[in-house]
């Protein structure tokens, strides 16, 4: 592991709108992935490798005790506080209405999904669905049609079913800072949570104008091809979404929808240049679960790799592996990247700096 920060990106990002997709696919060996090969379902399943029933709480008290910064009761309680609207709340990621615990006044005796909102203006339609995205909290939203081998192998979706707007929420920069510590996946428990707000909203906006919404996280799809298709970034050596406002640091969720709307046009903005010289995703990784090669390739290190396309595969199991062993989540490939390091306020923080911040925001 290098501790050496040497790549800096350009000040200015020339973002150009193209025809196709960046990334690169071999359609013969291109397989729809089956999401029982997710590295978190084989932890459930999977005798045949290590990280087989390796649970997140497995050494977080031991953790604890070893008194390193960034490793505090408090900063534990902060990750796992981080996740709770997720965990809990079911509407999050509904495919239909979603159902209240109670009935507000206001909506008594309408049932908005009797009628169709008539779509006359795909540009204003598709406007409305961002606008509204934006509006409840997405950081970036882009919309394409849905390419069906980025759905999983073991899900269907019915065909009128052929538009994707896809949502990318920002993480918090002072605590993805503090990667591998516990605040940095508290940043990434928040984006989850986030999500699952953002998603009920946006699906409840396209029910009420009488069309259907299936509301997804990492479930159903693959989110990254989705998000490039939508424009919203690249792929990154780092196995991420680069985008070009936040770079890797995003979590992204998506709605598929029947909804009349309009596709975006998918960016390019250097990023697989830029990452064959860069490499400080894959010297920071403490594991090596990173690609150091100066080419991608097609070939797949891991069992929850999905072949076909042309990239830096990570080793997801070694990334597993460290969680276990760091007691929490990382999230260092993110800090690390210059797409992020060059519009994050800083690139590394401690576990106290972060708190700090915090306190001095309350004043
Ligand atoms: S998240 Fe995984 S791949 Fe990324 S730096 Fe950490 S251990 Fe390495
Ligand atoms: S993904 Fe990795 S190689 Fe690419 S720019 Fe970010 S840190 Fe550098």
């Amino acid at each position: 592991m290098s501790s050496n920060r040497t790549s800096k990106i350009p000040r200015e990002i020339k973002i150009e709108k193209v025809e196709k997709p960046s990334y690169v696919v071999d359609r013969s060996k291109l397989r729809r992935f089956n999401s029982k090969n997710i590295i978190f379902e084989r932890v459930m399943w999977d005798s045949s490798w290590e990280g087989y029933m390796r649970m997140y709480d497995e050494k977080v008290f031991k953790v604890i005790a070893e008194g390193k910064p960034g490793y505090s009761r408090v900063d534990f309680a902060l990750a796992y506080a981080s996740w709770i609207v997720h965990d809990a709340f079911e509407g999050g990621f509904s495919s239909t209405k979603i159902k209240t615990y109670r009935t507000p006044v206001d909506t008594i005796g309408i049932d908005w999904t009797r009628t169709k909102y008539e779509v006359d203006d795909l540009h204003k339609m598709s406007a409305y669905v961002k606008r509204a995205a934006w509006f409840f909290g997405a950081s970036l939203i882009g919309i394409c049609k849905l390419n069906r081998y980025w759905l999983y192998a073991d899900v269907d979706i019915p065909e009128k079913f052929e538009n994707v707007v896809v949502m990318a929420i920002e993480m918090d920069a002072d605590a993805i800072a503090t990667s591998p510590a516990a605040p940095a996946a508290a940043a990434t428990g928040v984006g989850y949570s986030k999500m699952a707000f953002i998603l009920a909203c946006m699906g409840e906006f396209i029910r009420n104008l009488g069309y259907e919404a299936i509301q997804c996280g990492n479930d159903t799809a693959l989110s990254i091809p989705l998000a490039i298709d939508a424009g919203l970034g690249e792929l990154g050596r780092n196995g991420l979404l680069i985008t070009p406002q936040y770079g890797p640091r995003v979590r992204l969720c998506k709605i598929f929808t029947d909804v009349p709307l309009e596709p975006d046009k998918p960016i390019e903005f250097g990023v697989n240049e830029f990452c064959k010289k860069c490499k400080l995703c894959a010297k920071h990784c403490e594991v090596d679960a990173i690609s150091i090669d100066d080419e991608p390739s097609f070939e797949v290190v891991c069992r929850s790799n999905n072949p076909g396309a042309l990239k830096w595969y990570v080793d997801v199991e070694r990334c597993y592996l460290y969680w276990r062993e760091n007691g929490i989540d990382c999230s260092t490939c993110i800090k690390v990247c210059p797409y992020n390091v060059t519009l994050a306020r800083e690139a590394s923080l401690s576990s106290s700096e972060f708190w700090e911040c915090t306190q001095k925001q309350e004043i």
